[in-house]
């Protein structure tokens, strides 16, 4: 498969559906494997390069039909590939589609109250009774479980094994009648965030991914895939937080040349994450991997987070004043959430967030240190100790 012939199909494509609407074009676009070119035929790819993805991408661009990752970010940034990559035939048959087209949406059930940094010290835990399990336990900080019909679920099959090799992945029904969502309403107003409680939900066993207790591995791969959808978005030169900071500079009765350094520095820092970024793509489609999600994430979660502050801060008293109505009562869907995020306030109390999900900045660093740099772990619990026999509060 070539350029060309991709290029070919994207033309078919788009003359075939020109008149379609949003969903019904995705439908087309998946069918005629221009999903993910890298993804198996008859699953929305053409078993190609992955390089190709870009063909497809910047000729839809073009004609305005952009993905629409807003819609559905959990399912395509991370629930979506962990299918492709370690679902069963009937699994990607039965979920890729839908989680293109936004369809069915879907939420990542990891966080819980006493595991969020050491999700594999998690206690949900799933018995097998059958060709079914039974699921009891409470997530927590889960976005878009109100919207989701899916979850990819975390839980504990064996807790008399070590932590990392007790877990199981599952893909859960969030409309079933044992799974209670509760809104959580954060310092930004809306809630696009959740409590999920769990309490004898029932998973067939055809919906678990991956082998009983090889938990663990899979959802590395899901959060690798979560690092490098936050930190890997790349825009042209200036766009992104940066653009709103130049934008307040431009406005700013603070002009002094503390606030030009300060602007300048940030200009600098967010170039370096864009064109990281830009290697980082490029390296990935060549198929070499490389520890740049949990750089680019660490970084982007700064740069977004000074950018935000400093925006603020250039617009003076103006600046700590909402443009509309503090939001009440908000069940954010993803797109809504971006649209809310246009005011600098709202912004500004939002930014910790992306220092926190995905892994908090002090963890990308640990595996930086630790897998990276090769530098001693950090103390901690004996890895073989069997999970029931760790202390917890
Ligand atoms: C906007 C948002 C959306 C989210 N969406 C989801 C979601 O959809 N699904 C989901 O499962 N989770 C989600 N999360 C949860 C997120 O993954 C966790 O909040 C995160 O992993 C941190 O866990 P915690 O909140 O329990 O903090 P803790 O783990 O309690 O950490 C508290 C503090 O201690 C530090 N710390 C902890 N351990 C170490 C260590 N070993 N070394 C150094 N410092 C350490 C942390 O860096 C942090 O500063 C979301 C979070 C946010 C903010």
């Amino acid at each position: 498969m070539t350029a060309d012939d991709v290029e070919q199909l994207v033309r078919r494509l788009l003359a075939e559906h020109v008149d379609d609407g949003e969903t019904e074009f995705l439908g087309a676009q998946f069918d005629a494997g221009l999903a993910r070119v890298d993804y198996p035929l008859d699953h929305g790819g053409l078993d190609a390069d992955p390089a190709l993805q870009d063909v497809i991408d910047t000729a839809l661009d073009r004609v305005g039909r952009r993905y629409p990752w807003l819609r559905n970010p959990m399912g395509i940034g991370m629930c979506g590939p962990t299918i492709a990559a370690r679902g069963t035939e009937e699994q990607k048959a039965r979920f890729l589609r839908p989680i293109f087209t936004a369809e069915e949406l879907w939420c990542q059930l990891f966080s819980e109250p006493g595991a969020g940094s050491d999700v594999a010290g998690l206690g949900t835990g799933a018995v097998r009774h059958g060709d079914q399990w039974v699921v009891n336990g409470q997530k927590i900080w889960t976005s878009l479980a109100h919207l989701a019909k899916w979850g990819l679920l975390l839980a504990r099959t064996d807790p008399e094994r070590p932590k990392h090799k007790g877990l199981t992945t599952f893909i859960i029904d969030m409309r079933q009648s044992g799974v209670e969502v509760r809104p959580i309403r954060s310092m930004a107003g809306a809630s696009g965030f959740n409590e999920v409680f769990l309490t004898d939900a029932v998973v067939p066993d055809a919906m678990r991914v991956g082998e009983v207790g090889e938990g663990w591995r899979v959802a590395n791969a899901t959060l690798m895939n979560e690092r490098v959808s936050i930190g890997s978005e790349v825009g042209p030169r200036g766009s992104g937080p940066i653009a709103d900071v130049i934008a307040a500079w431009r406005v700013s009765a603070e002009q002094c040349p503390v606030r030009r350094d300060e602007v300048t520095r940030l200009w600098i820092d967010a170039e370096l994450l864009r064109l990281g970024s830009l290697r980082a793509q490029a390296k990935r489609e060549r198929g070499i991997p490389g520890p740049e999600g949990s750089v680019l994430k660490l970084l982007s979660g700064q740069v977004g987070q000074r950018c935000a502050e400093l925006v603020v801060d250039l617009l003076g008293p103006r600046g700590g004043l909402l443009r509309g109505p503090y939001p009440t009562n908000v069940r954010d869907d993803g797109q809504a959430e971006a649209e809310r995020l246009q005011d600098p306030v709202l912004v500004f109390i939002g930014s910790p967030g992306t220092t926190i999900a995905g892994g908090t900045n002090n963890i990308q660093k640990n595996i930086l240190g630790e897998r990276v740099l090769g530098l001693p772990r950090e103390p901690g619990v004996d890895p073989n100790t069997p999970w029931s026999q760790i202390p917890r509060s």
